[in-house]
Order: C-alpha cells, then sequence, then structure tokens
C-alpha cells in the first residue's frame, strides 16, 4: 500500500506521517470496513519520536493560545460548531465505514457531540471567578481559573466523534492545547475534525492528532509536557492509565467499560420497558458503554416481559449500516468472534437461548463481522454472560423476586456506568435514585447519558480518578484555580505599619 493511503497523525495544523512514511520500518495498522470485510487503508502508528513531535507541537503552542482572549477562543469554537453542524452527515458516514454503526446512529453520535461544542461555546460565563471585597480593611480577594497546557485525550472505537467532543470543546475553549490520541480501529474521524477546526480558524498546533497503539498512548502518559489525561476505554486499560499517569503527576480521569441493568418492576408499561429494552440493548449492536446489556425482570413480570423483547427483537433488519438497516455489524472479526463465544458460554452454562444471533443472514458483505441480536433468558449472576463486559448484541434477563434483590444485583456488581428503572411509583423511583450504586440513572429513560451542561461519568470501576466528563466537572478538570488576596489603601491615609508575626 502506498503512503498516501495511510491515514496520519495531524501536527500544526498539517498531516504528518512521521516514521510510517518509511513502509520498510515504520508501523501501521489496518482499517477495515466491517460491513465488507475489506481493508479499507492503513493507519500510521506513532514511535517515541514521532509522539514527541506532535506533543511538542501542542507545547509550543500552549502560552499564545491561553494568551488568546476569551472572546477570539470562543468565536473559534463557535465557528467550529457552525461548520461541524453543516458537515455532520459526512462525519457520520466516516464514522459508518470504520465502525460498521447505522448512519442514523452515527449521526446521533455527531449530534451529541455537537451538544458539547455548543455547551463550551459558553465557556466566558464558566471562567469567571469569585470576588469578595473588603475582607479585611483594604484587603479584597480574588480567584480565577487558568488553563493547564497540554493535555493528553485517549479514545475508544466506540464512539470516535462524541468521545473525543466530551472532551476537547471544553480544554480548547478553556486555552488548553490538545493532543488526541484516537483508537486504531476507526482513526480518520480524528483526522476530518482536526480538518474543520482549521477552517474554523484554530491556530496551527492547538489540536494535534497521534495515532497508534500504546506505544502512542504511554509517550502520553510519561511525557512531562502533558498535564492532564481524559481517557474512555475498557476497565483494564482505565486502570493502567489512571495509575500510570497520575504516577508522573498528571490529573487524570480515566473512564472504564460498564454492564448496565435495567431493572423492570411489575408496575412498568411492559411494552415501553421491551420496547426500550431492545432499543438500548442492540443500537450500535451494543457496543456502547450506556448499553442495556442486562434486563432484571422483577415479581412474575418474566414471562411477558421476555416474550414482548423476543417479538421485536426478531423484527430487527441486520446489515450494511448505509442501506438504511437497524443494526450494523460488530467492529472487527476479532470482537464478534468473542462475543459469539460468550452467547456458547451462556448457553453451555444453562441460560435459556430465545433468539440465537450466531446465524444471521445480514444484508451485507458476505465477509462481514455480523453476529445478530441475542437473548438469554435464566441468567444467573455466577455465569461469565453475566460477570464479563460482552460490548456486543446479547441481552441477557435475570429474574428475580423483590425489588430489594434487584438493588442488591446491581450494587453488588463492580461497574457502575448507567442503569434503568421502569415503573409507573414515583415513590419507589426515588427510593432507587438515592440507594442505588451507579452514576447516571434513567427512569423509565434506557440510555440516561447526561446533556452537555451536566456531567458524563459512572461509579466503582466504571471511572477512575473523581472528574466527571464534560459539564462543569469538565470545566474545572481542564483548568486550575487560583485566588489571590490583595490590599490597597486608601491613597490618602497613611498605611499603619508595625511588625506582627501571629499568624493573621
Ligand atoms: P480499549 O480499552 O481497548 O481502548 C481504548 C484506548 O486505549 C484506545 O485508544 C486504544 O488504542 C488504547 N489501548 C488499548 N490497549 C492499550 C494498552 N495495552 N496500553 C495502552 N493503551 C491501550 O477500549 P475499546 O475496545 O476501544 O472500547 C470499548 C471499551 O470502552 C468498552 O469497555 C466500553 O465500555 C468502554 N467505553 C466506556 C465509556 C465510558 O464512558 N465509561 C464510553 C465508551 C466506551
Amino acid at each position: 500500500m502506498s503512503t498516501s493511503t495511510v491515514i496520519p497523525h495531524w501536527l500544526d495544523g498539517a498531516s504528518f506521517l512521521g516514521s510510517a512514511a518509511d513502509g520498510t520500518t515504520g508501523r501501521t495498522g489496518d482499517v477495515t470496513n466491517p460491513a465488507t470485510g475489506g481493508v479499507t487503508g492503513q493507519v500510521a502508528f506513532a514511535d517515541q519520536a514521532d509522539a514527541e513531535r506532535v506533543i511538542g507541537a501542542a507545547a509550543a503552542a500552549a502560552r499564545s493560545w491561553a494568551e488568546t482572549s476569551i472572546t477570539k477562543r470562543t468565536q473559534v469554537v463557535f465557528a467550529f460548531r457552525e461548520i461541524l453542524n453543516a458537515r455532520k452527515e459526512e462525519l457520520a458516514a466516516i464514522i459508518t465505514s470504520e465502525h460498521g454503526k447505522v448512519l442514523d446512529d452515527a449521526l446521533g453520535e455527531v449530534t451529541r457531540g455537537l451538544e458539547v461544542v455548543e455547551f463550551a461555546c459558553g465557556i466566558p460565563h464558566l471562567l469567571k471567578g469569585g470576588y469578595s471585597e473588603g475582607v479585611s480593611s483594604g484587603v479584597d480577594v480574588h480567584s480565577k481559573r487558568q488553563p493547564l497546557g497540554v493535555v493528553g485525550i485517549i479514545s475508544p472505537f466506540n464512539f470516535p466523534a462524541m468521545v473525543p467532543m466530551w472532551f476537547f470543546p471544553v480544554a480548547i475553549a478553556a486555552g488548553n492545547t490538545v493532543v488526541l490520541k484516537p483508537s486504531e480501529k476507526d482513526p480518520s474521524a480524528a483526522i476530518w475534525i482536526a480538518e474543520r477546526w482549521k477552517d474554523a480558524g484554530l491556530p496551527d498546533g492547538v489540536f494535534n492528532v497521534l495515532q497508534g497503539d500504546k506505544v502512542a498512548v504511554d509517550a502520553l502518559l510519561d511525557s512531562p509536557d502533558v498535564k492532564a489525561i481524559s481517557f474512555v476505554g475498557s476497565t483494564p486499560i482505565a486502570r493502567y492509565v489512571y495509575e500510570r499517569a497520575s504516577q508522573s503527576g498528571k490529573r487524570v480521569q480515566a473512564l472504564g467499560g460498564a454492564k448496565n441493568h435495567m431493572v423492570v418492576l411489575p408496575d412498568a408499561d411492559l411494552d415501553l420497558a421491551a420496547d426500550q429494552a431492545v432499543s438500548a440493548g442492540y443500537g450500535s449492536a451494543g457496543e456502547r458503554c450506556m448499553a442495556i446489556s442486562v434486563v432484571v425482570a422483577v415479581g412474575g413480570v418474566g414471562d411477558e416481559l421476555v416474550a414482548k423483547i423476543a417479538d421485536r427483537t426478531r423484527t430487527l433488519r441486520i446489515g450494511d449500516g448505509t442501506k438504511g438497516t437497524d443494526m450494523g455489524p460488530l467492529v472487527t472479526q476479532v470482537h464478534r468472534d468473542k462475543v459469539a463465544s460468550f452467547v456458547d458460554a451462556g448457553e453451555e452454562a444453562g441460560a435459556k437461548l430465545v433468539v440465537d444471533g450466531r446465524e444471521v443472514d445480514a444484508d451485507g458483505g458476505a465477509d462481514g463481522f455480523w453476529l445478530g441480536p441475542t437473548l438469554l433468558d435464566n441468567v444467573t449472576p455466577d455465569m461469565s454472560v453475566y460477570t464479563e463486559e460482552i460490548f456486543g448484541p446479547v441481552l441477557s434477563v435475570v429474574r428475580v423476586d423483590t425489588y430489594d434483590e434487584a438493588v442488591g444485583l446491581i450494587n453488588a456488581n463492580p461497574y457502575g456506568n448507567g442503569v434503568a428503572l421502569f415503573t409507573s411509583n414515583g415513590g419507589a423511583a426515588r427510593k432507587f435514585e438515592y440507594e442505588v450504586e451507579v452514576g447516571m440513572i434513567g427512569i423509565n429513560v434506557p440510555i440516561p447519558v447526561p446533556m452537555a451542561y451536566y456531567s458524563f461519568g459512572g461509579w466503582k470501576s466504571s471511572l477512575f480518578g473523581d472528574s466527571h466528563a464534560h459539564g462543569t466537572e469538565g470545566v474545572h478538570f481542564f483548568t486550575r484555580g487560583k485566588v489571590v488576596t490583595s490590599r490597597w489603601g486608601d491613597p490618602a491615609v497613611k498605611p499603619v505599619g508595625g511588625l506582627e508575626l501571629a499568624f493573621p
């Protein structure tokens, strides 16, 4: 393959191949179209020197961007919003071609990312400090928040546009420069976004892209020039990133994996619950950190609920995401096979296979990474299909007798990203909200992704660090505070001096 088809890094406002320009020694990775199974390109894999070049560009631009007026910075973010909004279908098509999710869903992802850009347009208000006049005679106090410098964003394959957009609009608006390390499975969205930032007038060096694998990630984690890391991915890597980056003194937010439960109480509207379970379980082929993967049927609703979910599941059209289907392929063949092996294991462990997606007639390439929606009933908490994050179109139904058992199950789970309760009882909903140990809760809403002006993040093994993404927590993460205490006496009055060694 010629180097002209290699998906590059982005540095100083231009694409950069780095070591990948040498077809003999440079490392690259295959990028595939999951709906055909074909290799569509290769992505550059950074070596240490490439990483230093890209981080160096971000460091060189940091001071002047921080000193650019808030008004000017906001105008650039606003221009980026306008361009992205006008051309969002292009980005959605890129996402579908490398990730596999259907076009509507890809557009939904871009739209949710745009909302964070819109939130970041309000940065002048969010960066305002406090002021206290006259805390002592002639003494005033004010606070301010300043950018950190270079921040690193490391993102997963499942939202190649939205997850980076949870972070970089806020980071850039607040005056930081960014190095984004996208997933090597779908790296093109990041380069398209970099081009749009350039169109919007962002100075070179403020937004940079470093492509690659662990080498690129470790370079970001260890670089003394990088002051903060925002990571999203699986729990083992999130833990690793948190520990390693913290060791070099960085602030870190590392969002990990999930196992999201949907509790259905006996008083719930079962048609609504079944619709939502299917949409939230199989949308994006279950490759969402907020996907529902476990339905907890409480107190006798199991048979009717499973029948309703199964009926709806059988109507889904599986195929190439550009053909108006409901659900696309999985991201790679390896991942497809891993998900299928969980279905095998669940069946062997005694779960009842109600809908089997392992044999599927997909409207797409014969070599596409297809796995149909799968429904398993009578799953128990000791089965691997329950204990592991599957990250595929597999919905497990666990049956329990009481509300308390349902909450006990969720609170005992190591993950705590999202959860949903379906009920018509406001008191039960209120109790659930209070006692469930999960970061994002939906009441009759299956995927409770917070709006951009709230913050996104889970509890327990779903997030390492203490700052969630975007909203005011995002603004705090990407800035650090200063408090200034100043004394200015009345020029007409001679100041009272004298020594005083006691603590003031
Ligand atoms: P992943 O952990 O494999 O990869 C995430 C990032 O880490 C990628 O950029 C990848 O290149 C890098 N990486 C992978 N292995 C590494 C290693 N050994 N050392 C250093 N870096 C490494 O995750 P993925 O498969 O791309 O994404 C799916 C996972 O992300 C799921 O577990 C999902 O739940 C999670 N996720 C979580 C959230 C959330 O908000 N909590 C959101 C989206 C996805």
